[in-house]
């Protein structure tokens, strides 16, 4: 069952118990489209209590707010009741939701092409918005005036560019024109808000315009203050350079690749991201360069090759050498992945031919010194210099001996 049946099933349940309800939002966009939802979403006038009595698991997540997941086979269906926000206080969050009609419950969406509902079973479209036409026109407009809807949410207008970016649509004039008068107040949205949609964004293989509408549009400078001039114009043109869809962090670096790490890496706190991004992106900024050494070591680069985020570095790397055009820079790529080629199956990420116990065992101390022991260890053995246990035992038991001569 596909979550688009399972919506369907929903809908055909509540009805028979006499509520009104519709598939509703993004997805009746994306099918419009002709593309494939990314979830279906149901909007009903029945209560949340209602939904919880005429379905055996649900989970009330939202239920203060209308929301409840309806869990059918092993699909996940958010049931929404229709409902109209009020008293946007902090431009952020609704402070009370109303239960009211389909009409009421799509003027609270943000974008017209956003606000349609649609019946699986009379195969009917219910737009209240206008929504139809602007798909056909490929805008993106807010529903109502753009100056209030902004102001009641703030990060619609980030979203208004998420889907520009994502739909190839654009965006009605009167719309942008409020994005750039408001984009300073992007600043009082979430990190994590933000971080989403600009994932969105930049994360596309459309991400080039987007990134150039935030830069037009000040939203770039709202949330990453001294993100400007020459230097965040090369951000797009090394955007556009990546190839398809990528990684977050990757996006992330190609955007702050014209400026020094610490500036970028200081910017993209705001964004609140997992530590494991963050060490991707601070990986990926700070060996810039690394890759167009000529000098570099065989283990230095089979190290590398072992890491995660090898080839998101050489990608960086080829994306910022064709934006600034540099020649010299993309034959050094060419060469070093001749020489990966040429590596042919050689294990680029071999088991370490002794662990931490085998270390102990040879009289190391538990301690730092066995981690740069291992790491030595493992950098001969890279080189090639140790092949067997054997070898590598006899090499540890040499690098000891020198250590306590070196000590005394
Ligand atoms: P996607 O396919 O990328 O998920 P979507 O349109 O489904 O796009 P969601 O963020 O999942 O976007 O939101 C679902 C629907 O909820 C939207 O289509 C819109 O109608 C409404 N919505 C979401 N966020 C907002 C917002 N900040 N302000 C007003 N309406 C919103
Ligand atoms: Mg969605």
């Amino acid at each position: 069952m596909s979550n688009k049946q399972a919506a369907t099933e929903i809908i055909r349940r509540l009805q028979q118990h006499g509520f009104q309800a519709l598939l509703a939002g993004g997805c009746v966009r994306d099918m419009l489209l002709g593309r494939p939802a990314k979830d279906y979403d149901v909007a009903t006038d029945a209560r949340p209590a209602d939904v919880m009595g005429l379905f055996p698991r649900t989970l009330a997540v939202g239920a203060r707010f209308g929301v409840v997941i309806v869990l059918l086979r092993h699909e996940q269906v958010e049931v929404a009741t229709f409902r109209s926000e009020a008293g946007y206080e902090d431009g952020r969050h609704p402070t009370e939701v109303r239960f009211t009609s389909a009409a009421q419950d799509a003027s609270r969406r943000d974008f017209t092409i956003n606000g349609m509902f649609y019946d699986p079973l009379t195969e009917q479209v219910i737009d209240y918005v206008q929504g139809r036409a602007d798909l056909d026109r490929r805008i993106i407009r807010t529903i109502g005036a753009p100056q209030e809807r902004f102001g009641e949410d703030y990060l619609r207008m980030l979203r208004a560019i998420r889907f520009s970016t994502q739909l190839g649509f654009a965006i009605d004039p009167d719309t942008y024109a409020a994005v750039r008068r408001n984009a300073f107040q992007i600043a009082r949205i979430s990190g994590e808000r933000i971080a989403i949609e600009l994932e969105g964004i930049l994360a596309h293989p459309n991400r080039a315009r987007g990134a150039a509408m935030l830069l037009e549009t000040g939203l770039a400078q709202a949330i990453f203050p001294g993100f400007a001039g020459e230097q965040a114009e090369q951000a797009v043109g090394v955007l556009s350079r990546l190839r398809g869809k990528v990684s977050f962090p990757l996006a992330l670096a190609a955007w702050g690749a014209g400026f020094p790490t610490d500036f970028s890496l200081e910017r993209c706190e705001i964004l609140k991201l997992s530590r494991r991004q963050a060490r991707h992106i601070e990986f990926l900024l700070a060996q810039r360069g690394r890759l167009l050494d000529p000098e570099m070591s065989l283990a230095q680069l089979k190290k590398l090759l072992a890491g995660p985020y090898f080839w998101d570095l050489y990608e960086l790397e080829r994306a910022v050498q064709k934006a600034v055009r540099a020649r010299e820079g993309l034959a050094a790529l060419s060469r070093l992945r001749r020489r990966i080629r040429d590596l042919g199956d050689v294990d680029v990420k071999p088991r370490p031919l002794l662990n931490g116990h085998d270390l102990i065992h040879l009289g190391a101390v538990p301690g730092p010194a066995l981690g740069q022991l291992a790491e030595e260890l493992y950098v001969a053995q890279l080189e090639g210099e140790v092949q067997t246990p054997n070898q590598a035992r006899h090499w540890v038991v040499l690098w000891l001996q020198e250590q306590r001569c070196g000590g005394q």
